[in-house]
């Protein structure tokens, strides 16, 4: 059964019950390997790795949430991006939006990279200037959008009719919009990946990820990948993510409009020198963003104008929380060009904006005052006198 709405689907998309007893959540099968009654006579299970039920669980709730064929768990976000780029062969090349997750630059840079497997930064920002960036070798583009930290859009389904045309995978990371916010396979994507440790388990204690795919033909690849190499995600953390995502409306309601209301607060604070927020009409990718997700999402970046020390704003902030990571219920901070964007070297990172004085935030769903009187208490404090 599939439902109208979203907010409805959270709770009770996929597989939500379970059928042999009743019970209202689908309980941890913390097993291994499943009982066969004869020689090739399975119940539909025959080791965890391969399938188990509350990984499935959440399996068919992500693909109902995308719109897709199919869902997969993994352990992380970056093994479920390992499982999507073994799509690739030797000699493929994989075309990546200018301001990608660090991690995801790395895995490419330097692990797919032994294997010839070689990316081009492209900016896919604008359409024309990526499709100039196709040559032969090209196999698939890997799109952010918003893309931290600066939150550039990418008009995906622009960016998707292009690709298409020359034969490539659209692949999009939406870890920061989520199907609530936005639903690439809807605007064109083959591929959706997440990072679920983020915004779609919401309570930063869970590291996962998953995958969703638009075709039968792929759903067959990476269900084949999935079992072969073996990041798969454990019971109890998709009995998490379950649970995690049954909230995801209600959390992401109040975060956007924290976010929104910080977004201005710091966009008229004659401290700041710049802030970054699709969600501000004054942002360069607003227009396209509006179009393409509900609203702006939750993460800001912004700089604080020279005189402000930036040490100083960080150790000076109480309920903001200086940590790597994003989507929780909890407020945090962080310092990309050396904590979430390190890995990438400091020429790229000049190149495509990432200075040091950038600031990234995610705000949490605790009350807007109190982050605001913590932002305008760290920024005073920070002020070189
Ligand atoms: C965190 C993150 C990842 C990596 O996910 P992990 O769960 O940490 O492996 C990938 N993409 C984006 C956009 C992220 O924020």
């Amino acid at each position: 059964m599939s439902y109208k709405s979203i907010d409805t689907a959270l709770i009770h998309g996929g597989i939500s019950t379970d059928e042999r007893t009743g019970a209202v959540n689908v309980p941890i099968y913390q097993t291994s390997t499943f009982k066969q009654d004869g020689l090739g006579k399975m119940r539909g299970y025959e080791y965890s790795r391969t399938g188990n039920p509350t990984r499935e669980a959440l399996e068919a709730l992500i693909a109902e949430l995308e719109g897709g064929e199919a869902g997969f768990a993994f352990a992380s976000g970056l093994a479920a991006e390992t499982a999507v780029l073994s799509l690739l062969h030797s000699g493929d090349r994989v075309l990546i939006s200018s301001n990608v997750y660090g991690g995801t630059f790395r895995l490419l840079d330097q692990v797919f990279d032994h294997f010839n497997i070689n990316y081009t930064i492209s900016d896919t920002e604008d359409p024309a200037s990526f499709e100039r960036d196709i040559t032969d070798d090209v196999k698939a583009v890997l799109i952010e959008s918003p893309a931290n930290p600066l939150m550039t859009i990418t008009d995906i389904k622009a960016v998707a009719d292009i690709a298409h045309k020359h034969g490539l995978l659209v692949i999009v990371d939406n870890t920061f919009m989520t199907p609530y916010l936005q639903r690439p396979l809807s605007l064109g994507a083959d591929i959706v990946v997440h990072s679920a440790t983020k915004y779609l388990g919401g309570h930063s204690d869970v590291v996962a990820g998953l995958a969703v795919v638009k075709t039968r033909e792929l759903a067959d690849k990476i269900a084949f990948i999935q079992n072969s190499t073996g990041g798969v995600l454990a019971p109890f953390d998709s009995f998490l993510l379950i649970r995690g995502i049954k909230t995801l409306g209600v959390r992401l309601d109040r975060h956007v409009s924290n976010a929104l209301t910080a977004a201005k607060h710091l966009k008229d604070h004659p401290a700041v020198r710049s802030v970054h927020y699709p969600g501000l009409e004054t942002d360069k990718g607003y227009e396209v963003n509006k179009r393409q997700a509900k609203n702006g999402g939750v993460m800001i970046s912004f700089e604080l104008k020279d005189g402000y020390d930036i040490n100083t704003f960080f150790e000076s902030l109480e309920l903001i929380t200086l940590a790597e990571s994003l989507g929780g219920v909890e407020s945090l901070v962080c310092h990309p060009s050396s904590m979430t964007h390190a890995s990438i070297p400091e020429d790229i990172r000049k190149k495509v904006g990432i200075t040091d004085g950038l600031i990234r935030l995610s705000i949490g769903i605790e009350d807007i005052s109190d982050i605001l009187e913590d932002l305008d208490r760290a920024i005073a404090a920070s002020e070189v006198k």
